[in-house]
């Protein structure tokens, strides 16, 4: 067992794992920036050690400095939350390398999902359902002229090492092509420093539903269900929801299955997310992120497990708590991202915060690390809380929802609680109708 873990990360999520801890008796490190000294992962945790200056690359990315921390305050594990260094490959290999545990996956598997191609290459061979497309990298502009005219168009030119959206081109027609494959490598090159790109078929209005998988190391695995989070803006999420207004019990147990088998198959370890388009009452593999997600809390809420406790216990070598008979679906969870940015174009908005009162009641749950007084810095990424609810179905969570907004006070900076207001009164939003696109559409009319 553990007696003390340090946490790589900061925010809503360092004080998700300190929680967690906690509760199971273990003692936590927080790790922050000389920018984070009053941030109150730091107040919470039962040490905090400085790791550099404001910078993430200085500090919450200095592989150096968190090996150090760790050896420090005789952390005998890493819990990395989600972003920073949650899917880097070497650095958990560095972690492994110097007897320390990372509660994640291990290394290899990080790698293999962090390249698209093999990602995808693996999932096929492991019979889950992937998008029609590009048998590998596309070298030349010749092979992509091929691969689309056998898919069909419009397609869909990717980055291997893409992520964040980045490196992604279509190509409506044939004509669009040599552009968009030209632009793809550039971008992708910028980006990443490596310029090799896919194709796949352009899906014209999926849905972007993701399951949530669970595996103990040792070839057992559980999946929880899926997540909708197909309201996004720039392919960022803003509005999650559990489980999917479009997906049906018969469908949320096959897609399951099929996900925890291939996790299962290939000695998966801890929480993992395989991501889908979904079109037509088809499931379409697009990326497994190999950690826990921003969006994790909705599944907590309708399966009542904790995912971060879990984490920490496969990490420790013990057995799963739940078995795949034991997560049944009890109601409906929704979560919103509140971000410290200016509607109408989202521009970043760090401050002061000069008056807070977080919601509650029944089936409320408010995720943040912000306090009244708390000046939030400029130096990292917007989201400053995640407001979920939970109902006994999808009606009772939107009127929850409503509800919990109305009492959450955030005074001193501009946040993007106004557009879930704004959003609340959406036919598309509370009959679930909604795609990948719809709130692109929405905010152009609405926001423009
Ligand atoms: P990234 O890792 O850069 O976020 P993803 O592969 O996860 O890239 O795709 C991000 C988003 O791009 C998806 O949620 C979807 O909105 C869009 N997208 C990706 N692939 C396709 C596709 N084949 N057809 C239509 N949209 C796609």
């Amino acid at each position: 067992m553990f007696t003390k873990i340090l946490i790589a990360n900061r925010g809503e999520i360092a004080l998700r794992v300190i929680r967690a801890a906690r509760e199971m008796g273990i003692q936590t490190v927080a790790v922050h920036s000389t920018a984070d000294s009053d941030a109150m992962h730091v107040r919470m945790a039962d040490e905090a050690i400085c790791i550099g200056p404001p910078s993430g690359t200085l500090s919450y990315l200095s592989i150096p400095a968190i090996i150090s921390a760790c050896e420090i305050t005789g952390a005998e594990a890493i819990h990395p939350g989600y972003g920073f260094l949650s899917e880097n490959q070497s650095f958990v290999q560095i972690v492994e390398d110097h007897g320390i545990k990372f509660i994640g996956p291990s290394a290899a598997h990080i790698g293999i999902m962090g390249d698209k191609i093999t990602a995808k290459e693996t999932m096929k061979n492991l019979g889950v359902p992937c998008v029609p497309g590009s048998d590998g990298g596309v070298p030349d502009l010749e092979t992509a002229r091929t691969v689309a005219e056998e898919i069909g168009y419009p397609v869909i030119i990717k980055a291997t090492a893409g992520g964040g959206g980045r490196g992604m081109k279509l190509a409506k027609t044939a004509s669009d092509l040599d552009n968009a494959f030209r632009s793809a490598r550039s971008e992708a090159k910028a980006a990443f420093g490596n310029d090799e790109v896919y194709l796949e078929k352009y899906l014209g209005a999926p849905r972007h539903i993701e399951v949530q998988v669970f595996g103990d190391g040792k070839g057992g695995a559980v999946h929880l269900g899926e997540r909708d989070c197909s309201l996004q803006r720039r392919h960022q999420k803003v509005f999650e929801e559990a489980p999917g207004p479009a997906i049906d019990a018969e469908t949320r147990a096959r897609i399951g299955k099929t996900c925890a088998d291939a996790i299962a198959a290939i000695g998966y370890e801890g929480a993992g997310t395989i991501e889908f388009l979904f079109e037509n009452g088809e499931f379409y593999f697009i990326e497994m992120n190999t950690r826990l997600q921003v969006e994790h809390p909705v599944t907590e809420g309708i399966f009542g497990v904790d995912l971060v406790r879990e984490q920490i216990r496969v990490a420790e070598g013990l057995p799963m708590s739940f078995t795949q008979d034991d997560l049944q679906v009890e109601g409906h969870s929704i979560e919103v991202r509140i971000n410290a940015e200016k509607l109408p174009n989202f521009t970043p908005c760090p401050g002061k915060i000069t008056q807070y009162h977080a919601p509650g009641g029944l089936g409320v749950r408010m995720d943040s690390a912000i306090y009244t007084g708390y000046s939030i810095p400029p130096y990292y990424d917007s989201l400053i809380g995640k407001l979920i609810v939970h109902g006994r179905d999808r009606e009772e969570a939107l009127s929850r929802l409503r509800r919990a907004l109305g009492e959450l006070i955030i005074d001193g900076i501009d946040t993007t609680i106004p557009l879930f207001h704004a959003l609340l009164d959406e036919e598309a939003v509370l009959t679930g109708d909604y795609n990948i696109h719809w709130l692109e559409k929405w905010l152009e009319t609405n926001l423009g």
